[in-house]
């Protein structure tokens, strides 16, 4: 991993930045309840060893520049736990992310010998990274974000691309690959549903 470098950027991604094909995508909110908590933080990377993060103030949502990527058809967004981020992207933002990857529904699939399915367990068993995960609960909504709340929340996207590319192997390896795409193409109705207050709900079982 090349030196990890942030830059905060105040209500919208600058013009003209080029994240290429995927970029890893993360929120930081208020809590976890989408309704009650909002959004205030979009952290995103190429995977090239910069975070960028944008630092919303609860009032302006407008970000052209930040909702024009997150519905690019032509760059994926990989998120770790999409489900959570694009509920709240979609309250929020009001927009529709798409096309998405989670680290987290992949690692469902094929690290079926464990239960371990965070963040943290997998850029550790899979990455040898250790994560702290120590301000994960802090005030995001904060006016300035102190400098070890910027380092976690970069943390936090800085190894999803790879990540990403050892999960696709084993999802190859494992057969699995187009149950994975399947399931992330469901995503956005699993966020809706969530949304709509089926979140505790399996709309699937008997
Ligand atoms: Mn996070």
């Amino acid at each position: 991993m090349p030196q990890t470098q942030i830059k905060l950027h105040k209500g919208d991604l600058p013009s003209g930045l080029d994240f290429g094909g995927a970029v890893a995508v993360d929120t930081e909110t208020l809590g976890l309840k989408p309704h009650r908590d909002r959004l205030c933080l979009v952290q995103l990377s190429a995977g090239d060893g910069t975070a960028h993060l944008v630092q919303l103030d609860g009032r302006d949502y407008r970000a052209p520049n930040l909702k024009a990527l997150l519905t690019d058809p032509a760059v994926l967004k990989i998120f770790h736990y999409a489900r959570f981020d694009v509920a709240v992207l979609s309250r929020y933002l009001g927009v529709a992310v798409a096309p998405l990857y989670c680290t987290k529904i992949a690692s469902k699939l094929v690290r079926t010998y464990t239960d371990r399915h965070g963040l943290k367990d997998l850029v550790s068993e899979i990455l040898g990274i250790e994560l702290s995960k120590q301000q994960q609960s802090s005030d995001w909504a904060a006016t300035s974000l102190s400098d070890q709340q910027k380092a976690y929340a970069a943390s936090d996207v800085l190894h999803l691309h790879k990540l990403r590319e050892r999960l696709d192997e084993m999802l190859d390896r494992d057969g699995r690959r187009a149950l994975a795409e399947a399931a992330f193409g469901f995503l956005p109705t699993r966020a809706a549903l969530d949304l709509a207050g089926f979140e505790e709900t399996d709309i699937f079982s008997h």
